[in-house]
């Protein structure tokens, strides 16, 4: 997709919906909100924006987040005229709003993830970017659209957070040059930080410290997971969003080369988040049809939590 499909097909377009994953995160609702803003100031039309589940409490200081919907609350027969996929590996990604976007008149992929197949009319994928948030920048920059300080805010917080603040190989010069400019815009790194690393629930920090304790660590250490179940979700009154971060901590961990935490949803469906310093831990994902990037990937497997973990280990040991 060039400049020229993404502006034309927004000036046609008076319905437009932009969707962001399921288990959201900082780059997709920070890019949901940049491309919100700037469809608004530099188009003057007002997307429609959708969350898959609930909004993680830290993301609501994200500017217009409020105004993001829940699929339920758009009528089942509504037809977009364009429909747009931000940070979207996978179109299953978009859980109970996939048909909003299959209905949909066109159909935009704006993605950074490698194991991205490339659905929808047109598409924006460059896996070199360090987030969906790094593509939307050079899009608004390249073709002079006003960015202002709550576009600069949902970009740089993009940014932040796929990168782990600054900190994971897909950090580069760019990113810096990109973060340089955003904060020239207006953003206060130091503010947005706090929100994004600093403003955790308590109940949170305790159900991640009680998923450390109870850790794994086989072949050496190499491979280092935990799993949470139902059972720890209601001891802590915890939230879905509640284990972000766990898997990252078990990663820190020196002798750790994969790392992984398993989460039972149902008493017959595991998520699987995966992280790990060399191994390329997408392709473990993809072999339970999941993706991702090479040291950031997950996956949902179909079996209950116990049986999950096993296939999961002997698969991460064919791959280290
Ligand atoms: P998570 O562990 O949920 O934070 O996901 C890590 C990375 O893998 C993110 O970039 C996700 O977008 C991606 N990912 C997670 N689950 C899946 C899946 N089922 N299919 C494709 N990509 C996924
Ligand atoms: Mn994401
Ligand atoms: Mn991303």
């Amino acid at each position: 997709m060039n400049y020229q499909d993404f502006s034309e097909n927004i000036i046609k377009a008076d319905d437009i919906i932009i969707f962001s994953h399921v288990n959201p995160d900082g780059d997709t609702l920070g890019s949901m909100t940049a491309l919100y803003n700037v469809i608004k100031n530099n188009f003057q039309k007002i997307p429609t924006m959708v969350i898959a589940g609930e909004l993680p409490e830290i993301y609501e200081f994200l500017p217009d987040i409020e105004k993001a919907v829940t699929f339920d609350k758009i009528e089942k027969d509504r037809v977009f005229d364009l429909a747009v996929a931000i940070d979207i590996a996978a179109k299953d990604r978009m859980g109970m709003g996939l048909p909003f976007f299959e209905n949909a008149k066109v159909r935009m992929n704006i993605d950074h993830h490698k194991t991205n197949n490339g659905y929808g009319d047109y598409t924006l994928i460059k896996p070199d970017a360090c987030s969906a948030g790094e593509i939307l920048f050079d899009l608004f920059e390249e073709h002079g659209l006003k960015i202002d300080k709550n576009t600069a805010d949902a970009l740089y917080t993009s940014i932040l957070t796929d990168t782990g603040g600054f900190r994971f190989e897909n950090t580069s010069a760019k990113t810096f040059e990109i973060a340089s400019k955003l904060v020239k815009y207006g953003t206060k790194p130091g503010t947005i930080a706090r929100y994004c690393f600093e403003s955790k629930p308590k109940a949170m920090v305790l159900l991640q410290a009680n998923a450390l304790i109870n850790a794994e660590f086989l072949e050496n250490q190499k491979i280092a997971y935990t799993c949470i179940s139902q059972k720890d979700m209601e001891k802590f009154n915890a939230k879905e969003d509640y284990t972000e971060g766990i898997v990252g901590a078990l990663r820190q961990i020196k002798t750790t080369e994969v790392a992984a935490v398993l989460k039972e949803v149902t008493k017959q469906s595991t998520k699987v988040s995966l992280r790990s310093k060399n191994v390329d831990c997408s392709k473990i994902a993809a072999a339970f049809d999941g993706g991702g990037h090479a040291f950031a990937a997950g996956c949902t497997i179909q079996k209950p939590l116990n049986i999950a973990r096993d296939k999961l280990i002997e698969e991460i040991k064919k791959h280290i």
